[in-house]
């Protein structure tokens, strides 16, 4: 069975994935522009549908003599696209798309070079209605999403733009696009202005929206069609997740956050645009209260939206989808407390230790999450689940072991050096390696640059005042600092175990020992221990700590 939150994220990165092949190979054959230029976007929504008049100014150099590629989406209709070098217009002998991966790559051949001036595309098409993973238009509701299907001309999917979006639509439609700004006119026709100055990948989404907004520093804007089902509790789990991500990573990067119910009608279950998460109206119920979907989806303004991975750099999916999900988690410990956290790590329905044994059952663990590099869309898939298990719960004891407040310290520096930029998974490890020595070399080395996770024996009998224990490493041996928890019938004592090699023998002090835990707050990421007691020919796999593993663990996507 599929859970909605984890086939929202997948989703997502599939369809990134999908148009990054296309991307790479069109961008190369022009001169690396860092961004895609400034737009001037004006949309029209009528009965006919959406329709789409722009000018594009493009970076300079980035056409060189007579030929000129871009992207755009194969839904376009009846395209019109003039070029303009400096000031006059240049004829175009010849305009031609082919389909890519996911996206039409399009050639415009003109009738001179272009070479050294300044070059506007100006454009105006129609989209055809036909519904793609991220965009769909109607005479009703539409969305364009950022990281989609390629919705205006553009060089490359992996460059940014800034410019200006404005709307003419009928009265009773709501308007929400990428940048600051909303609606200026209501006289018969609803007319919106959005400015974008900060470089983004640009979205919008329009329909009979209803819309709540709330105040504060970062204010939020709940849009829902008809009746707007649990926009109240997904309004308060947002406000509770916010703090906690602030604490870890710094302010937010946008201004405010709209939280957008979409009617996909397709796979998708959501996407993360700039300033905006666009939820399928099924999640928007089913997940209201979900404190750790919303706070990974949140999380992705900082780590995915605003600064994203380098193209397809070694270990990306920890930055992305490792750090949100370290979000997450952090957000629950803080909001929730110590034991949801706990149980949360061990067994929460999506990205805990249990969704990450039970996917090891079926696919075994060779990914070194630092140095992965999907090769396909499956790899991709299987990636993403164990960064955002097995990753985001190494991140998570980094944080206990090296100090929290320190850990969050680099986070917001290195993020606040690099949003609105790209950066490799290697940089933020370079940047932990530095603040924390050569002992955070060994941890991040251990943990991230090889497959798999530790899987522990630990057999123990009681002695006269206390309890021998037999710790074995069955697989790869890690250096480890092992809780664990000794219920005695006078109460509880919590020691830790330093592990280093395959075999140990402890002693520890504790008359009357009844029972014996490992890492009861399930701090360590492994898989669940194999827990004997000698001497009583009882055998049991540990369930661990208090409350055991009886919640349901839903399987990964
Ligand atoms: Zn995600």
């Amino acid at each position: 069975v599929l859970s909605g939150g984890v086939l929202y994220a997948c989703r997502a990165i599939i369809f990134a994935f999908l148009i990054f092949v296309a991307n790479d190979a069109a961008s190369a054959q022009q001169r690396a522009p860092t961004e895609n230029g400034a737009y001037d976007l004006a949309i029209t929504v009528t009965e006919g549908g959406v329709s789409i008049r722009g000018s594009w100014s493009l970076p300079e150099g980035a056409v060189q003599g007579q030929t000129f590629e871009f992207l755009l989406t194969r839904l376009v209709v009846r395209p019109d696209i003039n070029v303009w070098c400096g000031p006059s217009v240049i004829g175009l002998s010849n305009l031609s798309g082919a389909p890519g991966a996911g996206d039409q790559r399009w050639r415009a051949e003109l009738e001179q070079s272009c070479t050294g001036q300044s070059v506007v595309v100006r454009f105006a098409y129609a989209l055809n209605g036909v519904a793609a993973p991220q965009l769909r238009t109607s005479a009703t509701d539409g969305f364009a999403g950022g990281f989609g299907e390629i919705w205006y001309p553009q060089l490359s999917y992996a460059l940014r733009e800034t410019g200006r979006i404005s709307f003419d639509a009928p009265q009773d439609l709501q308007v929400i696009a990428t940048g600051r700004g909303g609606r200026i006119t209501a006289n018969g026709r609803a007319r919106f202005n959005f400015e974008i100055n900060t470089p983004s990948k640009l979205a919008f989404a329009y329909g009979p929206y209803r819309t709540r907004d709330t105040g504060g520093v970062f204010p939020v804007r709940i849009m829902t069609l008809s009746d707007g089902a649990g926009a109240e509790r997904v309004r308060d789990t947002i406000a509770r997740s916010i703090g906690p991500l602030i604490e870890a990573f710094g302010p937010p990067p946008v201004h405010s956050l709209a939280i957008v119910d979409i009617d996909f009608q397709s796979p998708v279950l959501g996407s993360s645009e700039f300033g905006m998460l666009f939820v399928d109206r099924s999640q928007m119920a089913s997940e209201a209260g979900a404190l750790d979907y919303w706070a990974h989806e949140l999380a992705h303004q900082w780590w995915g939206v605003s600064l994203r991975a380098n193209p397809r750099s070694p270990g990306a999916t920890m930055l992305t989808e490792g750090m949100a999900q370290y979000g997450a988690l952090w957000a629950i410990e803080r909001a929730q407390g110590e034991e949801a956290a706990a149980r949360y790590r061990r067994n929460g329905a999506r990205h805990s230790l249990a969704v990450y044994s039970q996917l090891m059952a079926r696919d075994k663990d060779t990914i070194a999450l630092a140095a992965f590099l999907a090769g396909d869309q499956s790899e991709t898939l299987l990636g993403h689940r164990v960064a955002t298990s097995k990753g985001a719960l190494v991140l998570d004891l980094f944080a206990r072991e090296f100090g929290r407040d320190r850990f969050h310290a680099v986070l917001m520096r290195f993020f606040s050096g690099r949003r609105g930029e790209s950066a490799s998974w290697d940089e933020l490890e370079q940047a932990l390696r530095s603040e924390f020595g050569e002992r955070s070399e060994r941890f991040l080395d251990q943990w991230l640059h090889r497959p798999g996770l530790p899987a522990l024996s630990v057999a123990w009998q009681p002695i006269p005042g206390g309890v021998e224990l037999d710790v074995e490493q069955l697989g790869q041996v890690y250096n480890l600092t092992l809780p664990i928890t000794l219920e005695t019938v006078h109460g509880s004592i919590t020691r830790t175990l330093e592990l280093d090699r395959r075999r140990y023998k402890f002693t520890v002090h504790a008359p009357e020992t009844m029972n014996v835990i490992i890492d009861p707050l399930a701090h360590i990421p492994m898989t669940a221990p194999v827990l004997v007691r000698r001497g009583r020919g009882l055998r049991r796999r540990s369930e661990a700590a208090s409350g055991g593993a009886r919640g349901r663990a839903g399987s990964a996507c």
